[in-house]
């Protein structure tokens, strides 16, 4: 008998692939790609104290890990507009929950999975994983009893697979609330020594994201948005110039390569800014009324580079063709802080 494990990279969905083996059960572990997991932006942008992702762990250990790309459509389809509303940052956590139970299922079906087994902890989160939010989610995806937790399962009511037999419920466990201890246990008895973030990495639960996303959402709104553009918030520096003008800059070489690559795959007008002569940053300058913000983005981009001062910059069309150059005076930090995307000036919902 199989099972679809959802895995989010982080150490309780590889307890969970671990724990359905233990229950006598062919785990399937499966991870979404939603756009905005850490593990997955690490390939393109690496930390400099890298982790291994539970993807990469598990597949280390032989588990076929079925990695599905559902980005843009959870972009358009749960992260714009969660019907849930968002947590403590940009992050529709019981919406998303609902999608990934909905879209598990919907691959478990393929494949002769019966049931689906996340890795969630009762209480863990204030969010989406208290008791009656639990059920909630499963409903919604309509997965009624059909979801099993291994690591909280004792202290759940029974799920359709225990009461068929399939699964032994005194073989769970009673794990609660945010503490780790029985985690970090269980991640020494299995051999997992190294695993990033216990709970897996999502940028959507992250301050400096959410900042970006509500700025863009209060001067842009949700009508057209953009997948490609979006992406971008990942990365760099942000500065807004306008309702319309914004500007993302690179703060390191793979994020001025993450830029480049992006550029030509966003709708707006652009202008790529680089300092390619001495090392500094690449700048994407992004809107209709970007032209009149040139200036200052000149400026800003001379004031990033090593020099911090003035600075041949070459200004590129979005392809990264060039049209021209120009030395630029490097801006002084008093002068450009109206214009940078922080908290304070973003979280406004
Ligand atoms: S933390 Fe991120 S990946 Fe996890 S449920 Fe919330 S939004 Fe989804």
């Amino acid at each position: 008998m199989r099972a679809v494990v959802l895995i989010s990279g982080g150490l309780d969905s590889m307890l969970a692939v671990k724990l359905t083996e233990e229950l006598g059960i062919e785990p399937v572990p499966v991870n979404f790609d939603m756009g905005f997991s850490q593990a997955k932006h690490r390939q393109k942008v690496p930390p400099k104290k890298p982790h291994p992702a539970g993807t990469q762990i598990l597949r280390e250990r032989g588990y076929d890990v079925h990695t599905i790309d559902v980005a843009e459509e959870y972009f358009y389809n749960v992260l714009l507009h969660p019907r849930h509303g968002y947590g403590s940052q940009v992050n529709p956590c019981i919406d998303c929950k609902i999608y990934f139970q909905k879209k598990a299922w919907e691959y478990g079906q393929t494949i002769g999975a019966e049931f689906i087994v996340t890795g969630e902890v009762l209480n863990q989160r204030p969010m989406s994983q208290r008791r009656n939010i639990l059920f909630v989610i499963e409903k919604e995806a309509g997965l009624e009893g059909m979801v099993v937790r291994p690591l909280s399962g004792r202290i759940l009511p029974a799920t359709i697979p225990e009461k068929k037999g399939w699964i032994e419920r005194s073989r769970m466990f009673d794990i609660e609330g945010r503490g780790r201890l029985r985690q970090m246990e269980l991640a020494k008895n299995y051999g997992f020594a190294e695993f990033e973030t216990p709970a897996g990495g999502c940028l959507l639960t992250e301050e400096h994201i959410a900042h970006r996303f509500f700025d863009r959402f209060r001067a842009e709104g949700k009508d057209n948005p953009d997948f490609k553009e979006y992406q971008l918030l990942k990365v760099g520096h942000h500065f807004r110039f306008s309702p319309s003008c914004t500007m993302v800059t690179g703060r390191n070489f793979y994020e001025n390569k993450y830029i480049a690559e992006y550029a030509p795959l966003i709708r707006k007008d652009a202008l790529l800014l680089d300092t390619q002569d001495i090392p500094g940053p690449l700048s994407i300058l992004m809107g209709p009324d970007c032209g009149e913000h040139l200036e200052i983005a000149l400026r800003i981009t001379a004031r990033y580079t090593d020099l911090k001062g003035n600075a041949m910059v070459k200004i590129l069309d979005k392809q990264g063709n060039p049209l021209s150059e120009r030395v630029s005076e490097g801006i002084e930090e008093w002068e450009y802080a109206k214009y940078r995307v922080l908290l304070d000036t973003a979280k406004k919902r």
